[in-house]
């Protein structure tokens, strides 16, 4: 009998690899995590999306394989299965796969999805945590989700479809009635509708409310106004994706930003 190489593979015999699933932050490279940026630095292979820092491919080793899997919605897309099936064939080739994602991998992230579905074929995978854009995008922009004595609970949605959509799962009544801080992630398309089903359930659309475009990035956007006001404003302004909304009081807080 040969000596069993490490991991367990007799000698000859291809050792499996195993995936990180990596979160980048909202973009701006400053915000991956120490632990992120080693991963990035040992893999052999990544497979990465739009929304994460892309600048820090940089620091991919040079014989590294990059794999952009980026999926715009009505674009050219990589299937979820097709970037699972991907993590699995490399991994099983014995490499080191990192999955590089925007903002925190169990944020919207589908990183359980990828976990999964490499764990049900044996191969090892570890989650390196990300600074999520549901928090980060707030604060990049001067608003807390809590300020002590004004709000002291915060929720993230996804805003992909609004209220009166068949396909929401969203409980917009409960939200309407809340009373903390609410973030709405990829609701740029929704904002009129979520705006309206949300006064129409009762919330007061002098609330306080902004949206964020670019968080941490370089082309950084802050509008201000109300829940009534906020989708004419945003629509004005031209915003487009990446952007976040948020909703309560903690909007009106406006928090100095340095020049
Ligand atoms: N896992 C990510 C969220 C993925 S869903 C995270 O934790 O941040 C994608 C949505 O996140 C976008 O539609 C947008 O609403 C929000 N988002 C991501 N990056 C952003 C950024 N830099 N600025 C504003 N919103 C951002």
């Amino acid at each position: 009998m040969p000596d069993p190489a490490p991991g367990g593979a007799s000698a000859g015999e291809q050792q499996v690899g195993s995936v990180v699933l990596v979160g980048g932050g909202p973009g701006d490279p400053d915000l991956l995590t120490v632990g992120g940026l080693r991963a990035l630095r040992e893999a052999d292979v990544v497979l990465y999306d739009h929304l994460a820092p892309l600048a820090c491919l940089a620091e991919c080793r040079p014989d590294a394989v990059l794999i952009d899997v980026a999926k715009f919605p009505r674009g050219h897309q990589t299937g979820q299965d097709r970037i699972n099936e991907l993590l699995i064939e490399h991994a099983r080739g014995g490499a080191n796969v990192v999955r590089f994602k925007g903002g925190d991998p169990f944020v919207f992230g589908r990183g359980s999805e990828e976990w999964l579905a490499c764990a049900e074929v044996g191969i090892p995978v570890r989650v390196i945590p990300g600074v999520s854009s549901s928090i980060a995008g707030p604060e990049l922009a001067g608003i807390p989700v809590t300020h002590r004595g004004l709000t002291q609970q915060f929720t993230v949605v996804t805003g992909h479809v609004g209220p009166d959509h068949p396909a929401t799962t969203v409980d917009w009544d409960a939200l309407a009635r809340f009373g903390g801080t609410i973030v709405i992630l990829m609701g740029v398309k929704a904002l009129p509708g979520i705006s309206a089903g949300l006064i129409a359930r009762g919330m007061d659309p002098h609330t306080p409310a902004a949206v964020v475009a670019n968080a941490g990035l370089p082309g950084q956007a802050v509008i201000r106004g109300t829940l009534a006001s906020l989708p004419e404003e945003s629509t004005a302004a031209g915003v487009q994706p990446p952007a976040l909304t948020i909703i309560g009081a903690v909007t009106a807080l406006d928090l100095p930003l340095p020049d």
